[in-house]
C-alpha cells in the first residue's frame, strides 16, 4: 500500500517507520525542514529506543523516503495526519491549528478514493468536522484511527499495537476505510490484534479517556501518598496490597513527582475544556483535580528538597537526576524532573541535572540550568541529590560509590525508585513520597 505519513515528530517518524518495515511503501512530510533533513539521512531526530533500527532497515528497502513537500503525498492511498495538537497557549484547549494546516495542504493532492487517517489526538468533534471538509473539497474520505504508542516502545508499540480502534463513517465509505485499514495491518490483526470498529466520535473520545483514565490512576496513587505522609503509611506497600486485587492491578500506581510529557497533561486539560463547550464539564470535572494533584507533587518534591537542605536552597548543590518526562525518552515536554530542576534553580540553587538522553532538549528550553553528562561529576560536592525520573542507571545506583562523591548524603527519591533501607544502611538520609 502506498502511505504518506504527515507529521514526522515522535508519533510519525515511528509510525512512518514502522510501516515501511511492515511491506508498505510510505513518504513522511514534515513542516520541519531540519527534522526532514535527519530523517532522510536515517538519523531519527530524537531518541527513541529501536527507532535507528527500523529507520536505517526500512530507508535501505528503498520503501521509506522524506520530504517537506506536501505535494509528494499524491499518489498515496492512505494519509495518515500524524501533527502534533499541543495545549494552547494560555487556555486548557487543544490548539488545533496543525491539524487543520495539515488538512488544507492535503486537500488538492487527495484523489477519488483516497482515504485520510487522523492519528493526531484531538477534540471530540473534529473528525466529522474534518470528513466535512475533505469530502467538500475532493473524493476522498476520513477515518480516525487514535494512537495508542508509549514513547520508550514506540516502536514495538506500532509493529504489534495492543488493540487497533477504527472510527469510521457510516455505510460504505466505512467499508471502503475499514478494507484500506485492515490491509495496512494485516500484520496485526493476523495476530489477533482486538479491532474495535466503530463511529468517528467514540474513536476521539477513545483515546481521551484512555489518557484520562490513567492520570486518573497516578493521581489516584498520589493522592494517597499525601494521606500517608501525613499518617506514617507507606504507600509502596498500599500499591502492592490493592494492585493483588485483580480489579485493580499493580501497573500505574506508582507514587511519586507525578505524571508529565506531551500527552497525558494537555490531553485531560483539552478534554475538560471540550466537555465545558459540550455543556458536560460536570462530568469530567473531576480531571481537575487530578491534575491538580498531580502539580502537587512536583511542589512537594521541591518542599522537601529544600527541607532536607535546612529550609534553604541558597547556593546549596542539588544534583539533579533525571530531566526527561520518563525513563527511556528524551522528551521533556512537560516534565516533572525539568519542573522540578528548574524551581530549585528558581530558589536559588546551584543545580547540577543530569539525564542519559534528555539534555540537550532541556537546554534549549532551559539554558539557564547547569547539565552535566557524567552522573560522576554531578553528584560531587552535592549538598542534596533527587532523583525525579527513573532511568535505570538511577534505580540502580550504588549508595556506597554515591556517597563518596556528595558533600551531604541527603536524597529525595521523587520516583520511590530506591531502596530505602539500603540506602539508610550506607548512611544516607532518605525522603520518598508518600513513604516514611
Ligand atoms: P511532535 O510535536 O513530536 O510532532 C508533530 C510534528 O508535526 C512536528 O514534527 C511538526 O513539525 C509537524 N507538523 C506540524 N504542522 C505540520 C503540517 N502542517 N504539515 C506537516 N507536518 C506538520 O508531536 P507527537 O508527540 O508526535 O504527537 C503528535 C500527535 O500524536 C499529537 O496529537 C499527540 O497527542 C498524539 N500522540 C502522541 C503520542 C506520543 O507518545 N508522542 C502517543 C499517542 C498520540
Amino acid at each position: 500500500m502506498r502511505i504518506s505519513v504527515i507529521g514526522c515528530g515522535y508519533l510519525g517518524a515511528v509510525h512512518a517507520s514502522a510501516m515501511a518495515e511492515l511491506g508498505h511503501d510510505v513518504v513522511g512530510i514534515d513542516v520541519d525542514a531540519a527534522k526532514i533533513a535527519q530523517l532522510a539521512i536515517g538519523k531519527p531526530p530524537f531518541f527513541e529506543p529501536g527507532l535507528p533500527e527500523v529507520l536505517t532497515s526500512a530507508m535501505s528497502s528503498g520503501r521509506l523516503r522524506f520530504s517537506t513537500d506536501i505535494a509528494d503525498a499524491a499518489g498515496s492511498q492512505v494519509h495518515f495526519i500524524a501533527v502534533g495538537t499541543p495545549q494552547k497557549p494560555g487556555s486548557y484547549s487543544a490548539d488545533l491549528r496543525y491539524v487543520d494546516a495539515s488538512i488544507e495542504s492535503l486537500i488538492p493532492h487527495l484523489a477519488d478514493g483516497d482515504l485520510v487517517v487522523g492519528k493526531s489526538t484531538v477534540p471530540v468533534g473534529t473528525a466529522a468536522r474534518l470528513a466535512d471538509l475533505i469530502e467538500a473539497g475532493s473524493g476522498a474520505s476520513l477515518a480516525w484511527n487514535p494512537e495508542f504508542l508509549r514513547e520508550g516502545f514506540a516502536v514495538q508499540d506500532t509493529i504489534s499495537p495492543d488493540r487497533l480502534v477504527y472510527g469510521v463513517a457510516p455505510g460504505p465509505q466505512g467499508e471502503h476505510a475499514t478494507a484500506l485499514l485492515n490491509e495496512i495491518y494485516a500484520t496485526a490483526l493476523a495476530a489477533d490484534t482486538p479491532l474495535v470498529i466503530t463511529d468517528y466520535a467514540t474513536a476521539e473520545l477513545v483515546k481521551v479517556a484512555a489518557n484520562a483514565f490513567l492520570a486518573t490512576k497516578i493521581s489516584f496513587i498520589n493522592a494517597m501518598a499525601e494521606i500517608a505522609e501525613v499518617t506514617g503509611a507507606d504507600v509502596t506497600q498500599l500499591a502492592d496490597a490493592i494492585g493483588y486485587d485483580g480489579r485493580i492491578g499493580r501497573r500505574f500506581l506508582g507514587a511519586g513527582v507525578g505524571f508529565g510529557g506531551g500527552c497525558l497533561p494537555k490531553d485531560i486539560r483539552a478534554f475538560t475544556a471540550r466537555a465545558e463547550e459540550l455543556g458536560r464539564g460536570e462530568s469530567v470535572a473531576f480531571l481537575k483535580e487530578i491534575d491538580k494533584i498531580n502539580l502537587r507533587r512536583r511542589q512537594r518534591v521541591v518542599d522537601l528538597t529544600v527541607g532536607a537542605l535546612g529550609a534553604t536552597v541558597y547556593n546549596a548543590k542539588v544534583a539533579v537526576l533525571g530531566l526527561s518526562f520518563k525513563p527511556h525518552s528524551d522528551d521533556v515536554r512537560d516534565s516533572p524532573a525539568l519542573d522540578v530542576a528548574v524551581q530549585l534553580r528558581g530558589l536559588g540553587a546551584e543545580v547540577v541535572a543530569t539525564d542519559p538522553q534528555a539534555i540537550e532538549n532541556s537546554r534549549a528550553r532551559h539554558p539557564q540550568l547547569q547539565y552535566s553528562s557524567s552522573l560522576e561529576d554531578t553528584l560531587r560536592g552535592a549538598d542534596a541529590v533527587v532523583l525525579v525520573t527513573e532511568w535505570p542507571e538511577f534505580r540502580h545506583l550504588d549508595p556506597v560509590w554515591a556517597g563518596s562523591l556528595v558533600k551531604t548524603k541527603t536524597v529525595v527519591d521523587g520516583r520511590n525508585a530506591l531502596d530505602p533501607a539500603v540506602w539508610r544502611a550506607a548512611g544516607w538520609t532518605y525522603y520518598g513520597l508518600g513513604r516514611p
